[in-house]
């Protein structure tokens, strides 16, 4: 079973996709990565949902990749008096630390990091930037505020302090728990909500303890602004519209898109397009011209994955919109502008033996008509290296780590197969070829270009390519060692 595009889809688990038959039918339709909000659902949903793609894997042999997704520090205002109140355009409200139901004056917002961080002429953005309010005077203990947008604010609605960096805990006790919750359950990868500072990342990967790869969201304006740092000590990279279009003025989200996803593809890191990507699909089978343009963009931006929240987790077309996704990216990758965009945004990166490897499989597979370049790697680095050259042909990572087997699945164009580990080069060529013939890539008259590490049992990375035929007969009979 393969796909017959590059870049990846993410699914969001939700109400409307928490069956076997359903995640499947997902599957089937295209979905590469199921993402686990923590935000929803209890553990015991979250468990249930884990526990059925891991079924699928095994009933359709392919690794899937599982991506949990952890809450972060999201910030509520408290309670009102009628559940909401009116808040109009021009008049004062207080922010407190009350814990009195609220009126259309004040309100309850019960984080004392707020009132110590903030400073006149800061703003705060209520339900998701709906609601804006203009910080004139504050305290310990409140802030005197303008209502520039006015509107209902209700009960415990999101709060944003965009201007500034907090002084909270990246994760919080439920994060915490979450977090060693999904660890156990093995989940491949962790994404954190709110990164802020390198330190954040550093924290839940010393908490991960290697048992998922951790993926930065960014969607604070103090995450872009340290982003170099964030990448370098992240495993992967989410560009989360949704709250990045609150927190920052909405016309620099398409720039920011772009810098992050050019900057995590020299990384070869993987990086997810995420939020309002088919929204309309939530309640109509059709999306938009306008939604089908952005899906467009984002992989003509080369990005490794794109996502789906709403639209698979609770809307009521879910199936369609990863049918839609899939369409797009089979599209916009037939199309000759995307081999020249991606071939003209592609950067030498020759620093290492890999890396020399890497760039002479791609350029092999430019120049011959190889059908698919297969390494095997042990942590999936080499992987990555060969995604991040964006080749012509598929690749087909060769793993004996069921983990990184999976992990590599979101990343562009990887086809992952865990093999049995290997001592001879010969045998290394044998299973890629069986894999890349099993898999519909190559038939028996074709050829592909294998890499490895030798020798294979002492750690060390890609240093032998070989062109191989696809027929095993010659393998064996043009084998040196
Ligand atoms: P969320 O993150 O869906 O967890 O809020 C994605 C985003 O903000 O875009
Ligand atoms: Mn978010």
């Amino acid at each position: 079973m393969r796909r017959h595009r590059n870049v990846k889809i993410v699914a969001t688990l939700g109400p409307a996709s928490d069956d076997y038959d359903t995640i499947r039918a997902l599957f089937e339709a295209g979905a590469d990565v199921f993402r686990l909000n923590m935000s929803h659902g209890d553990h015991d949903d979250i468990r249930a949902r884990h526990n059925i793609i891991r079924d699928i894997e095994r009933d359709t042999g392919r690794p899937i990749c599982i991506l949990a997704d952890l809450q972060g520090p999201k910030l509520r205002c408290g309670v009102f008096e009628n559940d909401e109140a009116e808040i109009e355009v021009g008049a004062p409200f207080r922010f407190d630390l009350d814990d009195t139901p609220g009126d259309a004056t004040r309100v309850q917002l019960p984080h004392k990091e707020i009132f110590d961080a903030l400073k006149p002429g800061g703003h705060l953005l209520v339900n998701d930037g709906k609601l804006r309010l203009k910080v004139e005077k504050c305290g310990a203990d409140f802030a005197d505020c303008t209502v520039i947008t006015g509107g209902t604010i209700s009960n415990r609605k999101g709060v944003n302090v965009p201007d500034v960096v907090l002084p909270l805990a990246a994760l919080s006790e439920k994060d915490r728990k979450d977090l060693e919750f999904v660890c156990e359950l093995g989940v491949d990868w962790l994404a954190l909500s709110f990164v802020q500072r390198r330190a954040d990342v550093d924290e839940a990967r010393e908490l991960a303890r290697g048992r998922a790869a951790v993926l930065s969201k960014i969607e604070k304006p103090a995450a872009v602004e340290a982003f170099d740092e964030i990448l370098a000590a992240s495993d992967g990279i989410m560009v989360a519209r949704g709250d990045l279009g609150v927190e920052c003025p909405v016309q620099s989200v398409p720039p920011i898109q772009k810098r992050l996803t050019r900057k995590c593809r020299a990384a070869a890191k993987p990086v997810i397009v995420a939020t309002q990507m088919l929204e309309s699909m939530i309640d109509s089978p059709m999306p938009t011209r306008a939604e089908v343009s952005d899906v467009a963009t984002a992989i003509y931006e080369g990005v490794d994955a794109i996502m789906l929240s709403a639209e698979s987790a609770a809307g009521s077309f879910p199936l369609e919109a990863v049918g839609t996704m899939n369409d797009v990216a089979i599209s916009v990758e037939s199309d000759q502008t995307y081999r020249e965009i991606i071939e003209a945004s592609r950067a030498s990166h020759l620093t290492t033996t890999a890396d020399g490897i890497v760039a002479a499989a791609r350029e092999i597979a430019e120049t011959t008509n190889v059908k698919a370049i297969c390494c095997f790697s042990h942590s999936g680095s080499t992987g990555l290296k060969v995604s991040r050259e964006r080749p012509r042909v598929p690749i087909i990572v060769l793993t004996p780590v069921a983990e990184t087997a999976r992990r590599m699945v979101l990343s562009w164009g990887i086809h992952s197969v865990q093999t049995q580990s290997v001592e001879r080069f010969k045998f290394a060529v044998v299973s890629a070829v069986r894999a890349a013939k099993a898999a519909g890539f190559a038939e028996t008259t074709d050829q592909v270009v294998v890499t490895a590490g030798i020798p294979f049992n002492v750690a060390g990375s890609t240093n032998i390519l070989r062109v191989a035929p696809c027929d095993e007969r010659l393998i064996f009979g043009t084998e040196g060692d």
